[in-house]
């Protein structure tokens, strides 16, 4: 049984997740360039039932998504700030977890096939999008969950290159 835990800067907020992430997202959208201040935000995916705060208690902050318009629900830690994981309106059984929060975020092994790279089209200038991995100019399913076809390259892509 994987056991792999993580928490917050301070310590105070600490959970751990049983499995493997369901699929890894590496989301480049504006929600995501602004919460986590960087570039992109690298999100592993876990059923709800895998994944469980083990200390502390996060306080959560509800966003509504421009695109959707359905909440987005943003796990922080009030004493130190770091955020821990999303949870969704839209996808009710879902755990998004910011990666970097995890005591080791070279842990889990995602297959590039569960691997995609969304919202490319407001990815910031120099950013590297790997070879071999689905990306899309936005979300990979329209709103009614039908899939959008992606695009893979086949060598490192650089944002704002042709
Ligand atoms: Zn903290
Ligand atoms: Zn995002």
């Amino acid at each position: 049984m994987i056991h792999a835990q993580g928490g917050c800067l301070c310590g105070r907020v600490r959970y751990e997740a049983t499995s493997q992430p369901a699929r890894m997202t590496v989301c480049h959208c504006r929600f995501c360039q602004r919460a986590t201040g960087g570039a992109y935000m690298v999100e592993p995916i876990f059923d709800m039932q895998e994944f469980r705060i083990t200390e502390g208690t996060a306080r959560i902050y509800s966003h509504v998504s421009e695109g959707s318009g359905k909440e987005v629900f943003v796990h922080f830690c009030e004493n130190c700030g770091t955020k821990l994981f999303l949870t969704f309106e839209r996808f009710p059984g879902s755990v998004g977890v910011y990666a970097g929060t995890f005591d080791d975020p070279d842990w889990f092994d995602v297959p590039p096939d569960a691997t995609k790279h969304i919202f490319l089209g407001v990815a910031q200038k120099g950013t590297i999008v790997p070879p071999q991995v689905n990306t899309f100019t936005e979300h990979a399913s329209t709103p009614d969950g039908t899939p959008i076809a992606p695009r893979v390259f086949d060598r490192p892509h650089v944002i704002g290159s042709r």
